[in-house]
């Protein structure tokens, strides 16, 4: 007999090669019908895997992320052998389970496929789900692994067994397919349902370009087909507020392929936009007692060298800058933290003077490969919202409660109310991988925490995903799609005040050592609007958007008060347009829809004879005539209710 312990600390006596799906049975018939993966100390099996030894179970459904992995990384195989049938001679390469369903990389030879042809692999694939085939993983030695696709001539999967050791290659058979597998499958093709394919794209072999280009085909897939429509919808959702799409529209930002890729340009609006971002958070940041510093675009390669940013970016960034004649090295700023340090550095400080805290809107440039660029997410170029704290250890935890305090208010303001917090520490097991002494990590994981208790948040410890130097707490927020973004990471640091020989004089007179906290609320400027247009869909909160009306006039006739009105707007500081084309208001409704602009102010013969303005929201409610003071009190005060002050 062994013993299963499960996730709540149950221990279970069963005899020596029960599979995780028996245990799933020896629980409840419910539970097994939906248990599809399982991992067993820390290893996925399979659910039909006899389990030899005790050890500690966990059974997953659909519902948790390690099911959707089996679940889709499984519908690959039925796919590969879709298009095997429907493709003979193509060459299969790898096909694992992505954030979002799955792709396979396949060599087409000759052939291509396109979008028009998703409908018939779809079909097929389908068609060998319903057969309701086990996946049967079975052990294969090195040399019939090599020779069983060299005779298929498939050198990509010789290349990928050439790699691993003898003992340890598995096939995974279904139907009449097999393929080279580490395994991780759902039992059977039958829970499949529902199969789409999204796209296809090139990828190359092994992700270099120097190798063959293949084509990456991405599907997804459900158990039931309601889920899917659901998805569809989310998706064409997703795209009607994609950042890339809205920025154009809403006159946001553009590239240019003579400035260079990923090196985005701010547009007149797109800059406003950033203009008052940065003052909102200067603001607060001056009431929480932060100062503002300045620091250059590059520094000398040394600098980061001593940082040990060279090492992270160095080879694989952009290369230094050579100057002519002194042949110095200078790197393009990657991270602004290693200039702090420097601030810091640059006069003595005694306890009493900390805890001191710098803050820039400060530039850095890392390099990206050009297919992993994507509109604002992805750039080579991009606006850090950084500060740096440095203080003692004691200071560590109100540090810390003042840096989620001023996140939480970012947060607030713009409209995000649905997030978790995660607090990255040590995984107790590898102490080795962590630099700075066992003390200072208790008391600052223990900081964290206590912070994140206090401020009642709603948070969730992982061990194990703390950096080397520190640990960590980030903000995840879901957005209105439901899509989860990293946002906010607030993290401890003791190697940079180490390396840059940061002291302090303490009350005992002798020299200490700061801890050093980063920290950026947006993360970057251009990360951060992105997600507000995506969570937005463009309509951004009445404080932040960059036009808040458009004055309309009827007709010609009209014009002149129209010009008066957005005097008198303006005097009142609202941001408004007028829009006096000879056009008919109808059409100037419907583009002023689409700009996402919030009001619409629409004057005519009435309005002029009784000095009022009629007002339309954006999406079409009609607030009636109005003076022009009580419209100002109305914008005022919904600004208000989503703006506090810090
Ligand atoms: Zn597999
Ligand atoms: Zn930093």
């Amino acid at each position: 007999m062994i013993d299963i312990t499960l996730p709540d600390g149950a221990v279970k006596k069963v005899p020596e090669g029960t599979t995780p799906m028996e245990v799933a049975k020896s629980i409840s018939e419910g539970l097994a019908r939906n248990v599809i993966s399982a991992k067993f100390n820390d290893t996925t099996v399979e659910t039909v895997t006899p389990l030899k030894e005790s050890g500690t179970l966990t059974l997953y459904t659909w519902k948790d992320d390690e099911g959707k992995k089996a679940f889709w990384h499984s519908t690959s195989h039925v796919v590969a052998q879709a298009l095997e049938e429907l493709y003979p001679g193509i060459k299969l390469t790898i096909g694992p389970a992505i954030e979002n369903g799955f792709y396979y990389d396949v060599d087409f030879g000759d052939e291509t496929i396109s979008e028009k042809d998703f409908p018939k692999i779809e079909k097929k694939a389908l068609e060998i789900a319903r057969g309701k085939h086990d996946y049967k993983m079975r052990s294969v030695s090195k040399a019939d692994a090599l020779s069983y696709y060299k005779e298929q001539g498939n050198e990509y999967k010789v290349e990928l067994i050439e790699n691993l050791d003898d003992g340890t290659i598995t096939f995974c058979d279904h139907s009449t397919f097999t393929d080279l597998c580490r395994g991780g499958h759902i039992p059977n093709t039958g829970i499949i349902k529902a199969i789409k394919l999204l796209s296809v794209a090139g990828a190359y072999w092994r992700g270099d370009e120097n190798n063959t280009q293949l084509t990456r085909v991405y599907g997804i897939s459900f158990p039931k087909q309601k889920e899917l429509t659901e998805y569809l919808q989310l998706l064409e959702e997703a795209k009607k507020r994609d950042h890339r799409k809205l920025g154009k529209e809403l006159e946001l930002f553009t590239f240019s392929q003579k400035v260079g890729q990923g090196l985005p340009l701010w547009l007149p609006n797109g800059a406003a936009l950033r203009e008052r971002l940065e003052q909102f958070l200067k603001k607060a940041q001056k009431k929480a007692g932060y100062e503002m510093v300045v620091t250059p675009h590059i520094g000398q390669k040394e600098l980061y060298v001593t940082s040990g940013h060279y090492a992270k970016y160095g080879e694989d960034s952009f290369q230094p800058i050579h100057t002519p004649k002194e042949d110095e090295e200078f790197l393009l700023k990657p991270m602004n933290c290693p200039h702090h340090c420097e601030i810091y550095n640059s006069q003595p400080f005694s306890y009493k003077d900390l805890p001191k805290r710098y803050a820039e809107f400060g530039t850095v440039y890392r390099y990206e490969q050009s297919g992993e660029l994507h509109g604002l997410t992805r750039v080579r170029g991009f606006t850090q919202d950084d500060a740096h704290i440095f203080c003692t250890t004691e200071q560590l935890n109100d540090e810390f409660k003042n840096v989620i305090d001023l996140t939480l208010y970012v947060l607030n303001s713009l409209g995000f109310d649905n997030f978790t917090a995660q607090v990255s520490v040590r995984d107790l097991d590898n102490p080795d991988k962590y630099i700075g002494n066992t003390d200072d990590w208790e008391k600052a994981e223990q900081a964290i925490i206590d912070a994140a208790e206090e401020k009642g948040l709603n948070y969730v410890v992982e061990s194990g995903e703390a950096a080397f130097y520190g640990p960590k707490l980030d903000f995840m927020i879901k957005d209105a799609l439901g899509r989860n973004w990293q946002l906010g990471t607030i993290q401890v640091d003791y190697i940079l005040p180490k390396r840059f020989d940061l002291t302090y004089k303490g009350s005992d007179n002798e020299l200490h050592r700061p801890v050093m906290i980063h920290r950026a609320p947006f993360g970057s400027m251009e990360r951060f609007v992105a997600l507000l247009l995506e969570h937005t869909g463009g309509n951004f909160p009445l404080w932040l958007i960059p036009t808040q009306a458009i004055v309309l006039p009827v007709s010609e006739k009209h014009e002149k008060y129209a010009e008066k009105v957005l005097n008198s707007l303006e005097n009142h500081e609202i941001r408004a347009l007028i829009d006096n084309r000879n056009e008919t208001v109808g059409k100037k409704i419907r583009e002023a829809e689409l700009k996402k602009i919030p009001f619409m102010i629409i004057v005519g013969e009435q309005e002029e004879a009784s000095a009022s303005l009629s007002v339309r929201r954006h999406g079409g409610e009609d607030l009636g005539s109005l003076s022009v003071d009580t419209f100002s009190d109305l914008v005022t005060t919904e600004i208000n209710s989503t703006l506090k002050s810090f």
